[in-house]
């Protein structure tokens, strides 16, 4: 089997004028259409002095073309670094300054600014736009299609992405050809997968879910997607009629259960709903349940390792649990500070073997050895048990353990007793430092619209379910949790917005 993503891509295309990607305007981007413009993308690469190995970074808008940009990158035997268009001028530089890419493309409209910061960086400048527009879209439509793909292996690397802007400095997870191959076809497979499929794709494409996930499991199934170029519950409750499947952040399906017109006969033709990136409440999950019918499928992986488990296609899709670990991954879990495999229900840090596993971080030898048990697994940092059927429940990152009068308190516990709270929409529980504890557990929460629950209510109904080292000391209200682009919430902010909450003597609870 081909070990070379765009070889393995292209060979697996159904008929040359089955759609890939349609646009909600109708547009349609077939199969041979999309492939001839990731040659035309790397035909233009290569003139741009792009070699086998070198990186080009893409913040670029959702398009079918940004997609066939991506696969370009491939192509020319290069090694893709999607960024999120959402970063500043100093962001970018950030990335061209760590990973050195010879191209930087960027949408139109930033071109300006960021042609002295890609020339800072020794990176050459392409812009390309939703429209086709920009210097490469210029340059597509009339580049000759017969670019010979670069062969690559499957331990080339394929794409380095950047991850954990969320906790501190970002670094590179590098992926290797056979990394994302080896995913997609196991993600075929046990999510069944063909041809006949039609994938609502209202993910970015700058990270691994929309990416990876989603594009290569479509492209090797020969599907087709409804391409949105970002979600929209209206315009997804719009295509849905015309889906088979759907893939998408937990609060997706939080809004879809907000839409007015979403309901048992517009899912009719769904076969499958998957979740993933951040943890799906077990509320929402059964709320799914009970308006649909559908039970959400949810799965578990990170950039760093593309998917490690999913709830089963056939048989129980447990809520609030990722299900087991695909079928080519190795699983256990283990004390993080000394790598003991932790009796089976207790909890201890996931750690993950197998061919989706990357293979370090971009130019950081020392944190990659870090991150990898001289064995070979990779810890992970996210804090899970597996229940008596196996099912892994997870409890939270590592570095969102609350150790508080030195107990440990595992926040998913705490936040699934006050999701479950009447009127609670969302809730996150963090550490805070206090005077006596330590850490004193502190509750943040969004309320439904309309309904009303004060501080002594939540913290009162909790204290009837939960050890009293668990229950939050402050609950605080917001109109809504701070979250990125695939809907995390940022628990690093929250702990500094409510950094003094125990500050006082006599708020300390
Ligand atoms: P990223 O590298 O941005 O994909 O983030 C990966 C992290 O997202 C994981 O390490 C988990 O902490 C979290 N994550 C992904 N999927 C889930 C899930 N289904 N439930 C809980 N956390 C998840």
């Amino acid at each position: 089997m081909a070990e070379d993503l765009f070889r393995a891509l292209s060979a697996a295309r159904p008929a040359p004028e089955t759609a890939v990607a349609t646009t909600p305007d109708g547009r349609r981007t077939t199969y041979d259409e999309l492939f001839a413009t990731a040659r035309r993308c790397a035909r233009r690469l290569a003139e741009r002095g792009v070699v086998p190995g070198d990186r080009v970074a893409v913040q670029v808008d959702k398009s079918p073309e940004a997609l066939a940009l991506i696969l370009g990158v491939a192509a020319a035997g290069a090694v893709v670094l999607p960024l999120n268009p959402a970063y500043t001028d100093a962001e970018v530089a950030f990335f061209l300054a760590d990973a050195g890419p010879r191209v930087l493309v960027a949408p139109p409209a930033r071109g300006g600014a960021l042609a002295a910061v890609a020339d800072a960086h020794g990176a050459g400048l392409e812009t390309l736009g939703t429209a086709r527009d920009g210097s490469l879209g210029a340059a597509l439509a009339d580049a000759d299609a017969t670019f010979t793909p670069v062969p690559r292996a499957g331990d080339d690397l394929a794409a380095i992405l950047y991850t954990s802007g969320t906790t501190g400095r970002a670094k590179g997870a590098m992926l290797t050809h056979a990394n994302l191959l080896a995913n997609a076809r196991t993600l075929v497979e046990v999510w069944r997968f063909t041809a006949a499929d039609v994938l609502i794709h209202a993910l970015p494409i700058f990270h691994t879910h929309g990416l990876f996930v989603a594009t290569n499991t479509i492209l090797l199934a020969g599907g087709s997607m409804l391409f949105l170029e970002r979600f929209d519950a209206d315009a997804v409750v719009a295509v849905m009629p015309r889906a088979t499947a759907m893939m998408g952040v937990p609060t997706y399906y939080t809004r879809l259960l907000a839409h007015p017109d979403f309901d048992r006969a517009l899912t009719h033709g769904m076969r499958v709903f998957i979740s993933g990136s951040a943890p799906l409440s077990a509320e929402v999950h059964k709320a799914f349940a009970e308006r649909t019918g559908h039970a959400i499928l949810e799965r578990y992986g990170m950039s760093e390792t593309g998917m490690n488990t999913s709830n089963p296609y056939d048989g129980e899709r447990r809520p609030g649990t990722v299900g087991f670990p695909l079928p080519d991954v190795e699983l256990r879990i283990t004390d993080p500070e000394t790598g003991e495999v932790r009796p089976r229900g207790e909890v201890g840090v996931i750690e993950v073997k197998g061919p989706n596993v990357f293979s370090g971080y971009w130019g950081l030898e020392a944190k990659t050895r870090e991150a990898f048990r001289a064995d070979g697994w990779f810890v992970t940092g996210d804090l899970a048990r597996l229940d008596d059927d196996g099912y892994v429940h997870i409890v939270g990152r590592d570095q969102d353990l609350i150790i508080s009068g030195g107990l440990n308190v595992y926040p998913a516990e705490v936040e699934a007793h006050l999701d479950a709270l009447a009127g609670v929409a969302e809730s996150a529980v963090i550490g805070v430092p206090h005077p006596d504890l330590g850490e004193a557990v502190t509750a943040v929460v969004a309320l439904e619209p309309g309904a009303r629950l004060g501080e002594d209510e939540v913290r009162a109904a909790l204290a009837a379910e939960l050890a009293k080292f668990k229950q939050p000391k402050r609950v605080f209200f917001v109109p809504k949790l701070p979250r990125n682009a695939m809907g995390k919430i940022q628990k690093i902010d929250l702990r500094a917005d409510y950094r003094d909450a125990y500050a006082t003597p006599d708020a300390s609870g």
